[in-house]
């Protein structure tokens, strides 16, 4: 039985959680970068303190965007136009650090996530500003790339200087270098001595601390519907990011060609719609992002395991959902009806 003093203080203290609430500044900005809206929550921080340190993260996002660009020119357009020579020339320093992860997590993922093959994804028409329309690349183009196997363990990094002596090799950061610029942001965030934010690009996002008394509370998006599907709370230090065949790709003759390659036959890969990846880092759950949406409603378990990710969900093209039993426990469907759901073994 709680007495009329606890309940009185009890509705005195959640009034003034509340006002307090109301108080604490909340600072919003949205940029686009990275062909995306990116919009930056920071919380308890006012605008005065907010507004030059977003503007930080803005002009770094547009140096990445510009430096690490797959097909315009930039510091990475030099790399991969010098590479096929099999010369020894200086990178971009701003690119070596995101070489080296992107080996790490090729390696990690059995070479499923495999930013070497930037022709496969060129010949499919996704290296380019315009939405292919089609028609796919022949068989005998897919086999030219295909058959020298090119791999990120083909880059040689020697300090600052690197060569390959594989002629195919083409590098195309797209499937991470959206997460790397969100770690950097992130820390950028955190030396100024930010503790509560969010760093979304697009639906992909790495939060840090809280939203006040609450955690953040975040959308995924539903792969065949506007809206999302479902919600999930993350505090403390969390990414998620979603890989799928909704955002790049065409239709050719009845069939849905989508931008994620299969590295191992040099087609869009097939059988899911959507991968979302928890991890503790962005890059990390960026790259697994797109490795476990190669590796396919049966085999992407493992690979989950050798990188060492936090927490999956994954949208087969059939509608049924799959994930591990934690994020199971966290996630709130947004939909009127619930799809069929198959819990995974843990991680
Ligand atoms: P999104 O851009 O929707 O976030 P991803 O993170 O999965 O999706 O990135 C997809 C992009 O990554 C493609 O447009 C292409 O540039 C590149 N890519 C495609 N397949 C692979 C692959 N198997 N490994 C590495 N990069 C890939
Ligand atoms: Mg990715």
């Amino acid at each position: 039985m709680i007495s009329a003093a606890a309940r009185m203080f009890a509705v005195v203290a959640l009034a003034s959680l509340l006002a307090c609430e109301r108080q604490t500044p909340e600072y919003h900005e949205q940029l686009l970068v990275f062909g995306t809206v990116v919009d930056i929550k920071l919380y308890g921080v006012d605008a005065k303190r907010a507004a030059p340190l977003v503007a930080q993260v803005a002009e770094d996002f547009q140096y990445m965007h510009e430096a690490w660009h797959a097909w315009h020119p930039g510091s990475l357009g030099r790399v991969n136009q010098l590479l096929p020579s099999g010369e020894t020339f200086a990178v971009g320093p701003s690119l070596l650090p995101l070489i080296k992860r992107s080996q790490d997590l090729s390696a990690r993922s059995g070479g499923l996530f495999n930013p070497a093959i930037g022709n496969l994804i060129a010949l499919w028409g996704f290296a380019s500003d315009e939405p292919p329309t089609g028609p796919p690349p022949t068989n005998a183009e897919i086999r030219a790339v295909l058959d020298l196997k090119p791999a990120m363990s083909d880059v040689h990094l020697d300090g600052i200087n690197i060569h390959t002596d594989n002629p195919v090799v083409k590098l195309d950061f797209g499937a991470f270098a959206k997460g790397y610029a969100v770690d950097r942001a992130i820390e950028r965030l955190r030396e100024a001595g930010i503790a509560d934010a969010v760093v979304n690009a697009g639906g992909d996002l790495r939060a840090i601390g809280r939203h006040g008394q609450r955690p953040w509370r975040i959308g995924i998006r539903h792969p065949r519907a506007p809206g999302i599907l479902a919600s999930v709370e993350v505090e403390g230090d969390e990414s998620v990011f979603t890989s799928g065949d909704y955002e790049r790709y065409f239709d050719w003759q009845g069939k849905r060609y989508d931008h994620i390659i299969d590295p191992r036959n040099g087609y869009p890969a097939e059988g899911l719609s959507s991968v979302t990846v928890f991890a503790d880092q962005a890059d990390l759950a960026d790259a697994a992002a797109t490795a476990l949406f190669v590796a396919g409603p049966k085999a992407w378990l493992p690979v989950a395991r050798a990188m060492g990710v936090s927490g999956v969900m994954l949208v087969e093209t059939t509608g049924t959902v799959q994930m591990t039993p934690g994020i199971r426990e966290r996630i709130h469907f947004e939909v009127d009806e619930l799809p069929p759901i198959i819990i995974s073994e843990a991680l």
